[in-house]
């Protein structure tokens, strides 16, 4: 097993980066969680391992042993590997934890906004790890205060603390959580329990595994190939699971709505090796490859994938028309973060030093590159030119997914609409500025066929423009800074409006 390092060199401030440098969507946050076991902090750290890329800025572990000892907790900036030493974890007692890995959707990345949130109730303590965006945060946070709360950090995250710190003794906590609104898969911990929420238009991802006896949550199920767990089904969209010493169970507290798994997670955030909903993520994207082949054939001599997230696309474009795949591409991943100031000689940097071409490669030949999207174009436009540097015939674009035309409010950072390349350009335009031989999106259609699964079950509004649930238009990241206690309240004809109460569904078995 790796061993963590020692705790001496933590970096305790590590700012996003500025908002020019990215040229893909962000990703969102993962969490993890363990019930019953006595390395729960070990396994925690792995699992977050498993979870870093979706989340690289702050990372964070908080552990209990019985239910009269407070909770231990570690928190800090950076990769997993950077937060957490040996000693670090030797303090992170006791046989259930929570975990998560940042990246920041809303609120500032700073160490005061790193998750898990730990607060003390008259009722004990509780912590939250959280992945997604409520989209009613701004509302909520103005209720709470009005009621009493105050916030400590500048999250959403915190919002359902405090929902559950003010339920009266006689209260079901989890109805508290009702208010919320928006995307959110997370697990709390409470003096004798672990529990796992999904939100009830499913979002975002999480899955119940087991470990030794144990009960295990993760937001993908490759953390649970990484300790041995075994994968025993996801949790639903609605559903919440209440691990402690009487059992598994479920509750269904939220009212219905209508499924809408992020289609994007298969695209491009989750890793290959997750399964979601039955279905290899690596198996849908070399689908999706085959689709793009099917929709925009080239006659080509090579087929070029943008790694890591271009490669299973690529190579199902290279089986289905038979032209032979190369990694041209190299990426190097030891990078981190650069946060220095933008020249335009420094952007170009910034695009060829995380991907270095080799030239032999493509030399004299018609290549197609692969990409799962173009966002602002800087990145793609310089690939192009470094591809006609280095001597290629012909360049052709293949996007394994529809172009992005809207801003996602429901956990992923995208740039403003407004600088999303294909609101601004036609298709034939883009070509032109990428300085492309020709240009093929993957349209909504054969994305949906690559996962082989219900189109009306998919969240796809960053293509669509159709939204699954109403959101708050002047929604920024920053909501929770710059309302100085004055957030709007949501126009009347923009308030959320979930399915009828329906009757709880049969708990799936566990
Ligand atoms: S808007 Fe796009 S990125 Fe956001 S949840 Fe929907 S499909 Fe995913």
């Amino acid at each position: 097993m790796q061993t963590p390092r020692e705790p001496s060199a933590v970096p305790r401030t590590n700012p996003a980066p500025p908002r020019f440098l990215k040229n893909h969507p962000t990703h969102e946050c993962g969490v993890f969680a363990v019930f019953g076991h006595p390395d729960a902090a070990i396994l925690t750290y792995y699992g977050l391992f498993a979870l870093q890329h979706r989340g690289q800025e702050s990372a964070g572990i908080v552990t209990a042993k019985q239910s009269d000892t407070p909770f231990a907790s570690h928190k800090g900036m950076g990769l997993v590997a950077q937060v957490f030493g040996m000693g670090d974890l030797e303090r992170l007692k006791g046989t259930r934890a929570i975990g998560h890995v940042r990246y920041s959707t809303t609120g500032s990345s700073n160490l005061k906004n790193a998750q898990p949130f730990v607060v003390d109730t008259s009722r004990g303590q509780i912590a939250i790890a959280h992945n997604g965006n409520l989209v009613n945060a701004a509302q909520l946070r103005v209720e709470l205060e009005a009621e009493g709360s105050i916030f400590q950090t500048t999250v959403d995250s915190e919002i359902a603390l405090h929902l559950l710190a003010k339920v009266p003794d006689a209260g079901s906590p989890l109805a508290a959580l009702r208010r919320m609104e928006g995307a959110f898969s997370m697990v709390i911990m409470g003096e004798n329990e672990i529990i796992g929420v999904r939100d009830p238009f499913g979002f975002r991802p999480l899955a119940l595994g087991r470990l030794d006896g144990a009960y295990v949550i993760s937001s993908e199920t490759c953390a649970f190939d990484l300790i041995h767990a075994e994968f025993i089904r996801e949790i639903e969209p609605g559903e919440v699971v209440i691990i402690d010493e009487h059992g598994i169970r479920s509750e269904w507290p939220f009212r219905r709505a209508k499924k809408a798994f992020c289609i994007f997670e298969y695209v491009y955030f989750a890793r290959p090796d997750s399964n979601i909903d039955g279905t290899n993520v690596k198996e849908v994207r070399v689908q999706m490859g085959r689709e793009l082949a099917r929709q925009h054939p080239v006659e080509a001599d090579i087929v070029v994938p943008v790694p890591d997230s271009g490669i299973y696309a690529a190579l199902g474009y290279s089986e289905e028309l038979g032209i032979p795949f190369d990694l041209a591409f190299v990426r190097n991943h030891y990078i981190g973060r650069t946060f220095i100031q933008p020249t335009q000689l420094i952007r170009d940097f910034n695009v060829r030093v995380k991907l270095n071409l080799i030239g032999e490669a493509v030399r004299g030949k018609r290549v197609v590159v692969i990409d799962d999207s173009i966002v602002r174009g800087t990145t793609a436009r310089t690939r192009v030119v470094n591809l006609r540097e280095a001597g290629a015939k012909e360049v052709h674009l293949r996007i394994s997914c529809p172009p992005h035309k809207h801003a996602c409010f429901y956990g992923i950072d995208f740039p403003d609409p407004e600088k999303l390349l294909a609101n601004q350009m036609t298709r034939e335009q883009i070509c032109e500025y990428l300085g492309a031989d020709s240009l093929g999106y993957l349209d909504v259609d054969a994305m949906v066929r690559a996962t082989r699964r219900e189109k009306n079950g998919f969240c796809m509004a960053c293509f669509t423009g159709d939204y699954p649930l109403p959101y708050d238009a002047a929604f920024d990241k920053y909501v929770m800074e710059n309302r100085r206690g004055k957030a709007r309240l949501l126009p009347a004809t923009q308030q959320p409006s979930l399915l009828p109460a329906a009757p709880p569904e049969a708990p799936p078995n566990v």
